[in-house]
């Protein structure tokens, strides 16, 4: 046995995720798993560093000979975290960090309860589209889908161990390190941030309501 844990995060799409990541783990020894999709490279990502770009044949044999720790549909397309490379960084007490949607979220909570669910809220609905827009990876249609998706996941925030806000990003990532913190010391230093806090419910209900 070793103290490696497994960080499940989940954030809608447009919530800033990958800037507040990139500022946590910059010097960190963490492993970052590289999901397996089946939707087209957006511009500037590139085929093993972002993803594991496949087809939807490859992503089926992979099903078929249980390559996947846990896959799920999103809007339209598969996503998957290849198996082995989780297992082995852990057995190698190295954490590893898996950025997936609720669904893979809770089938990995399922397997692994010892896992770390950390859900991380926008400021509000209309800041996913206005950031979503900003980036202007996708077209109209495909934004307001993920917009809708956006209420949905973040309902399902409440099932998450943990629950942060990405507002201001120095604030965000000062909170996602005492999370971290916490979650591998076992203390109770984050205590606040637990979904099943009163805050946090009101912070999850008002970001819903404002939808
Ligand atoms: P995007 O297309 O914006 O890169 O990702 C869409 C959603 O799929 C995001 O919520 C992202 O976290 C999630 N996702 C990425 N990789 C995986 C994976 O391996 N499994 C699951 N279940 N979701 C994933």
């Amino acid at each position: 046995m070793n103290d490696a844990r497994l960080f499940v995060i989940s954030a809608p799409s447009g919530c800033g995720k990958g800037t507040l990541l990139g500022e946590v783990f910059r010097d960190s020894d963490v492993f970052y798993s590289i999901s397996c999709t089946t939707r087209a490279p957006r511009e500037g990502e590139v085929n093993g560093v972002h993803y594991h770009f496949i087809t939807d044949e490859k992503f089926r044999d992979m099903i078929a000979g249980d390559e996947f720790l846990e896959y799920a549909e999103f809007v339209k397309h598969s996503y998957g975290t290849p198996r082995q490379p989780v297992l082995d960084s852990l057995s190698q007490g190295r954490d590893v960090i898996l950025e997936i949607e609720t669904k893979g979220a809770f089938q990995i909570k399922e397997k692994i309860p010892e896992a770390v669910l950390l859900f991380i809220l926008p400021p509000s609905i209309q800041e996913i589209r206005r950031r979503l827009n900003k980036r202007g990876t996708e077209k109209a249609d495909v934004i307001e889908k993920r917009v809708s998706e956006a209420a949905g996941e973040i309902a399902k925030s409440y099932r998450y161990d943990y629950v942060i806000m990405n507002d201001d990003l120095a604030d965000a990532v000062r909170d996602f390190k005492t999370v971290y913190n916490a979650a591998k010391s076992g203390d109770g230093s984050a205590d606040r941030f637990r979904a099943g806090n009163e805050d946090t419910k009101k912070l999850i209900d008002e970001v819903l309501e404002n939808a």
